[in-house]
C-alpha cells in the first residue's frame, strides 16, 4: 500500500540522516581569486588533504605564514576535521549534494537550518544563492522540493509558502513586504516564542515563481561598504521555506530555513564618525554570530545541555523554533584560500570547530584518536 510504503521511505530516510548527526558541519574553501584581477597574493595557502585511512570525517589544514624578518621561529600546520571538506574544485552540484538529504527530511516534515558563515568575500552568497549560471543551494532545493511534490502527488498535496527576513543591527525587516519602507517586524524577546506580526508569507507553486520572488526581495538587502569588499553584507539574512502536506489522513509540516549569515571578519575600527556605524554593525554581528554558536554548541554537546540560549541573539530568537530536538541543522563554513585572509579562516575554522562535533583523525604523534579536536589543533612543523 502507498501510503505505508510513504511512511517506511520517510522513516528510514530520516533514521540515516539522523545516524550522521542532526548537526553538521562542512567546510567549503572557495578558489583562489584571479591575482591580475584583484592584486592580491596568489598563494592557496589552505589544503584539503586526504584523511587518513579509517579516519571519520574529512581534513583541512593551514599553514602558519611567518612573516619575514621576524624572529626566527618554526612555522606550525592547524588541522581541522568536520563533516565534509570541499576543495577549491567542488562544484555547486557536489555541495549540494550533501545538502539534499536536509532538503528531503524538510519535506519529511521536519524543521531544517543551514547556515553559511564566513568572511565577507568567503563565498557564503556563491553557496546560498550562486548566480544564473552556478545556482547555489536555494534554486537547487527549490527543484528538489517541487520535484518531490509532483512525485507525492495526487495522494499527497503540498503547499509551499516563502518568506524572507533581514537582521541588521538586531532589528528584524521583512523582505517580502510589498511597501519599501521595509517595516519593522514586531519581535518581543520577552515573549516565549518569537512573535512576529503581519509577516509576509507568499505562496509560491513552481520553482520559478519562488526564485523570481526571492530574488526581488535579496536585493533590498542592507549593503554597507567595508574595507574587504565594496558590496559587502552586514546583514544576516534567512529564506524560510514551509512545506505543508496532507493526505487526507496525514498532516506533514516542514520548513527549510536557509541562513545567508553577515560576514564574520574583525574590523579594525579608528573610531571616526563614519566608523561610529561600522563599530556598531560589527558589534551586533560579533554578538549574534556568538550567540549562534553558543546554541548550536550547547546543543551538540554530550551530554545535552541543560541551558541553551536561543535569546541571547534575534536571530537565534527567531530560529529557536528550528534548531534543537528532531530538526536538523547544517553549518556550511565559507573560508578563502589566499595567505592575507589566513587569520580569518582560521578564526572561522574554530568557530567551526566549537560547533562540530567531529573528532580529530590520527596524523601526529601528539594526537590520539580518542581526544577532542580542540586539544590537538596545533600540530605538524615545518621549518620554514
Ligand atoms: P560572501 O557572500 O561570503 O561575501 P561571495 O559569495 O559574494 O562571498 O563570493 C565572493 C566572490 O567569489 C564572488 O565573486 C563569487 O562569485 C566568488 N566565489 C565564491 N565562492 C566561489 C566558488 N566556490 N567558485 C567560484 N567562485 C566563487
Ligand atoms: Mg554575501
Amino acid at each position: 500500500d502507498r501510503r505505508a510504503w510513504d511512511a517506511v521511505r520517510r522513516t528510514l530516510h530520516n533514521r540515516v540522516v539522523e545516524l550522521r548527526g542532526n548537526i553538521r558541519t562542512f567546510v567549503r574553501v572557495r578558489p583562489a581569486v584571479d591575482v591580475a584581477k584583484t592584486g592580491q597574493p596568489a598563494a592557496t595557502s589552505v589544503a584539503c588533504p586526504r584523511p587518513p585511512a579509517g579516519a571519520s570525517g574529512e581534513m583541512v589544514e593551514v599553514p602558519e605564514t611567518v612573516a619575514a624578518g621576524g624572529p626566527p621561529r618554526k612555522a606550525r600546520t592547524f588541522r581541522f576535521a568536520f563533516d565534509r571538506v570541499f576543495s577549491p574544485r567542488a562544484d555547486q552540484a557536489t555541495v549540494f549534494a550533501e545538502v539534499e538529504p536536509f532538503v528531503r527530511s524538510a519535506i519529511d516534515g521536519f524543521a531544517v537550518c543551514v547556515f553559511a558563515y564566513g568572511q565577507t568575500g568567503s563565498g557564503k552568497t556563491h553557496t546560498t544563492l550562486g548566480s544564473p549560471e552556478h545556482p547555489g543551494i536555494l534554486g537547487r532545493s527549490l527543484d528538489r522540493v517541487f520535484e518531490a511534490i509532483a512525485d507525492l502527488e495526487p495522494r499527497w498535496r503540498f503547499d509551499v509558502h516563502v518568506e524572507m527576513l533581514e537582521i541588521y543591527l538586531e532589528k528584524v525587516y521583512d523582505l517580502l513586504a510589498s511597501d519599501d519602507g521595509a517595516p519593522l517586524v514586531a519581535c518581543d524577546q520577552g515573549d516565549q516564542v518569537p512573535k512576529i506580526a503581519n509577516q509576509t508569507r507568499l505562496p509560491v507553486d513552481s520553482p520559478r515563481a519562488a526564485a523570481a520572488v526571492l530574488a526581488k526581495a535579496q536585493k533590498r538587502r542592507k549593503v554597507g561598504a567595508t574595507k574587504s569588499n565594496a558590496n559587502s553584507s552586514r546583514s544576516h539574512c534567512i529564506f524560510s521555506l514551509r512545506l505543508n502536506g496532507t493526505d487526507g489522513v496525514e498532516t506533514s509540516s516542514g520548513v527549510f530555513n536557509l541562513v545567508d549569515l553577515a560576514g564574520s571578519e574583525r574590523l579594525s575600527i579608528s573610531g571616526s564618525n563614519d566608523d561610529k556605524r561600522l563599530l556598531k554593525e560589527a558589534q551586533a554581528i560579533n554578538s549574534s554570530l556568538a550567540a549562534l554558536g553558543n546554541v548550536i554548541s550547547a546543543l551538540s554537546s554530550t551530554p545535552p545541555a541543560s541551558h541553551v540560549p536561543y535569546r541571547d541573539s534575534k536571530l537565534t530568537f527567531l530560529l529557536q523554533p528550528f534548531l534543537g530536538g528532531d530538526a536538523k541543522t547544517l553549518a556550511i563554513i565559507n573560508v578563502a584560500p589566499e595567505t592575507i585572509h589566513e587569520r580569518e579562516t582560521l578564526c572561522s575554522l574554530r568557530f567551526a570547530q566549537k560547533v562540530s562535533r567531529c573528532v580529530p583523525t590520527t596524523t601526529s604523534s601528539t594526537s590520539s584518536s580518542a581526544k577532542p579536536m580542540a586539544t590537538t589543533t596545533t600540530m605538524t612543523t615545518t621549518t620554514k
